[in-house]
């Protein structure tokens, strides 16, 4: 059987989102709706183009020595890649039976863990936004509470996943030492964590937000300077013990 996904965009040479070169698979639909989206075009779960299995498997095809060789894969992000799940899972699965390729999921945790059971038994690594460890912070950001993400990176725990963990990091909104020291404790109880990853509030997308004529709420903060970044690391570290970490500016 060959699923259908809802297609935003494709990127070919992607170095930002999982390791060595990727080919990155950016689905439809999304349930949160951060305000510091950079794709706030991907929320509609009605956009998008509809494409199979198969025709992603041919975009991939002519690339795919690029991935191996780099010692990277296919990384599927969003929107939230987990509301299309068994498209994915079988993309993922085909992606390994023809080429053993590597896959990463890149999701901001926002499931039902049950519902994506199968789609983590063919994942090699979840990228995983923790947004804002305070419940309310993160209502005031996403829109909706962050329960379904701290089960989700528990579930991940429990199933012995590989993750790294990612915080986008906004000045004033989400570089609190407090939410920061949090987030280090909270991964420090997670078995699968590999890495945390800090990455710095950028305003590419605003452009985006004043084509779909929505208000972009963020305007007046300034893109995360490379001190700021550090000293989160910082923070991190101190709520856990052995945190391994790589900047991505
Ligand atoms: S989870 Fe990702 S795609 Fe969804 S609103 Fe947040 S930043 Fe945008």
């Amino acid at each position: 059987m060959r699923h259908t996904g809802r297609i935003h965009s494709i990127e070919t040479f992607g170095t930002v989102d999982g390791p060595g070169i990727r080919f990155v698979l950016f689905l439809q639909g999304c349930a949160l709706q951060c305000r510091y989206c950079h794709n706030p075009d991907s929320w509609d779960t009605q956009g998008g183009t509809l494409r199979t299995v198969d025709e992603i498997l041919a975009e991939i095809e002519p690339y795919v020595d690029y991935y191996t060789r780099s010692g990277g894969g296919i990384t599927v992000s969003g929107g939230e890649p987990t509301l299309q799940a068994p498209f994915v899972a079988e993309l993922f699965q085909a992606c390994k039976d023809r080429w053993n390729l590597h896959t990463a999921l890149d999701s901001s945790g926002f499931c039902d863990p049950s519902h994506a059971d199968t789609l983590l038994g063919v994942t090699d690594l979840v990228l995983l936004d923790l947004k804002l460890m305070n419940r309310r912070g993160h209502v005031e950001l996403t829109t909706q509470p962050n329960d379904r993400t701290i089960a989700f990176a528990k579930h991940l725990s429990e199933r012995g996943n590989r993750m790294w963990v990612r915080r986008v990091l906004v000045p004033g909104l989400t570089d609190s030492a407090e939410d920061l020291i949090d987030l280090g404790r909270f991964v420090e109880e997670l078995t699968g964590v590999e890495k945390v990853e800090v990455l710095p509030y950028h305003r590419m997308g605003v452009y985006k937000w004043q084509q779909l004529g929505m208000p972009y709420t963020l305007d007046g903060i300034q893109e995360t300077a490379l001190e700021e970044v550090q000293r989160a690391y910082q923070l991190i570290g101190r709520g856990r013990n052995m945190v391994r970490v790589r900047p991505k500016i």
